[in-house]
């Protein structure tokens, strides 16, 4: 892949500069923002692998500013709401994306399942063949507040997901890519194909065309390469990315992927100009490979460690793509949330609690065993997976809601895997937290990724260490999703030439990055408007 990127770049005719200092914003701006997610990249994971790191990353780590306990600070660690939080500076509860996916008893489609990045009212839509939209983020990207100022300003997003890309890039958007498929489409209406994207596709096409041999394992690699066998059909741990031709699910879950999105990425920026324009330009870019590594073997073996040099490797390159084009750019990455490993391998490593959760916690299995002893039939709860979000069912009367919501707290939280479960009028009443996010109680955590339009009637917060996955299946072995902070600590790294580096243990939120960054750009945020504030920490000359 990095070989087919580099042919790529060289078929684009680059363009003479054309930059002028015409733009609202301070003159030491820089030109360009490089807003990057690494979907599941844990601060556990970042620490692990930082002594190793030789490329992109180390350049972010070890010449920038590196704060290493950033807080996705919500409870619901999944990639909608972790993505919504990165450029806005609001948290799930204010920006209204608690979840990838919520219920809507009240919506005309059977399944009452409502997707964050989807506008269910087009004609049409359904959650399978969901219309792309960001109608369910409440609130500007920095994308879209540098564009209201500066309308010579483009804001472009290439990413994995096409979640991701539409919570990092907002509504007013000049260019938006993200896999379907085999390729990288776009939901923009006309927004004709740039020739970057074309290549990108053929490139991926002809990549997956071929099948690819394992990838020869570094010491450092090797020795993390324990395999486990979850199933008769699965084992994990030793994996080395070996793929048969035309197996887009391997593809996905392996460096192959990130190269092609960086890849597009770099070619997008090339041909479009980005930071040789009027103004201040912002490209996001969102990595899903990690988040398919970690989710097919979890994060503690040989495929992580495999990707996780690969990642540094191709951020290396990539950054050097940017710097042979002279462009004056910023980055930041971070990520969506982390990530909690196989409890397999956890145990062995001394997590005596470490295990995967009982299937009966299942909120439809919960509530058709609570349904009989309160006189109702079927199932009472509804829900779209262990832990978390809990609805009760629609057919409840509303006479019996508050009762069944009583019984379904009290026999959640007896439940030996389950840490709290906290009513939708316990969590109201907690205030949106404030003070040292790593010093947050549990339910502020809940607080922080609830709203009461669209979150459940219960929260169900598993122990720590407990895997929602009850039964790991091909591609699904480990996830998120908890308030603990395997899944909410994840690194947030700035970088611009000539930064004096810092590493700091400070913690700090991801809801700060907007702020920081329109601070950078001298780009006014009212007060109040955001959850996060500027970092003064990182030398950015922060609004008083
Ligand atoms: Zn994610």
């Amino acid at each position: 892949m990095r070989k087919s990127a580099i042919i790529l770049l060289a078929g684009l005719a680059a363009c003479s500069p054309t930059a002028t200092s015409a733009q609202p914003l301070r003159p030491d701006a820089p030109r360009l923002i490089i807003a990057i997610s690494v979907d599941q990249l844990s601060s556990d994971l970042f620490d692990e692998y930082r002594p190793h790191l030789t490329g992109g990353l180390k350049r972010l780590a070890s010449d920038g500013i590196a704060f290493r306990n950033g807080y996705q600070s919500h409870a619901a660690t999944e990639t909608c709401p972790g993505h919504s939080t990165l450029l806005t500076g609001k948290r799930p509860a204010t920006n209204g994306i608690v979840g990838n996916t919520w219920l809507d008893q009240n919506a005309a489609r059977a399944d009452k399942a409502i997707y964050c990045a989807e506008d269910e009212n087009v004609a049409g839509s359904t959650s399978r063949n969901y219309t792309v939209s960001p109608a369910h983020l409440n609130g500007p990207t920095l994308g879209d507040r540098l564009k209201a100022v500066s309308p010579a300003s483009r804001n472009v997003a290439v990413a994995g997901k096409d979640r991701s890309a539409v919570m990092m890039s907002g509504r007013n958007v000049d260019q938006r890519w993200y896999r379907q498929g085999n390729g990288f489409a776009t939901d923009l209406k006309n927004v004709a194909v740039p020739r970057s994207v074309t290549l990108t596709n053929q490139a991926v096409a002809a990549a997956l065309a071929q099948a690819r041999p394992p990838l020869e394992p570094p010491a450092l690699c090797q020795a993390k390469g324990k395999p486990y066998v979850l199933s008769p059909s699965l084992t994990v741990g030793n994996g080395r990315m070996d793929r048969a031709a035309g197996d887009t699910s391997r593809f996905l879950r392996s460096p192959e992927f990130d190269g092609a999105t960086l890849a597009l990425a770099a070619a997008l920026a090339q041909e479009m100009n980005l930071g040789r324009g009027q103004a201040t330009d912002v490209l996001s870019i969102s990595l899903a490979a990690t988040d398919y590594v970690g989710h097919a073997y979890g994060s503690g073996g040989m495929e992580m460690c495999l990707q996780m040099l690969a990642l540094d490797r191709e951020l290396g390159d990539f950054f050097a793509q940017l710097d042979r084009s002279g462009v004056d750019y910023a980055v930041v990455l971070s990520a969506d949330h982390g990530v909690m490993d196989i409890p397999e391998r956890l145990r062995d490593k001394g997590v005596a609690d470490a295990a995967r959760a009982d299937a009966g916690l299942e909120p439809g299995e919960f509530g058709k065993l609570m349904a009989p002893q309160l006189g109702l039939t079927g199932s009472v709860l509804r829900g779209l997976g262990i832990g978390g979000d809990v609805w009760i069912d629609a057919s409840v009367p509303g006479a019996q809601r508050p009762t069944v919501l009583r019984a379904a707290k009290v026999r959640y939280a007896g439940h030996p895997q389950v840490h709290a479960a906290f009513t939708r009028d316990e969590i109201m009443a907690v205030p949106m937290p404030t003070g040292p996010v790593d010093k947050w109680t549990v339910i502020q955590r809940v607080r922080a990724s609830f709203d009461p339009a669209r979150s459940g009637d219960l929260i169900v917060v598993l122990k720590q260490n407990i895997s929602p996955i009850a039964a790991p299946s091909s591609g699904y072995s480990a996830t998120h999703g908890s308030p603990w902070d395997y899944d909410r600590r994840v690194p947030i790294l700035f970088w611009r030439r000539g930064t004096t580096a810092i590493s700091s243990d400070e913690p700090v939120e991801t809801v700060d990055i907007m702020p920081t960054l329109a601070g950078m750009l001298g780009l006014a945020v009212q007060p109040g408007s955001v959850d996060g504030k500027c970092l003064t920490g990182t030398g950015v000359a922060c609004p008083r």
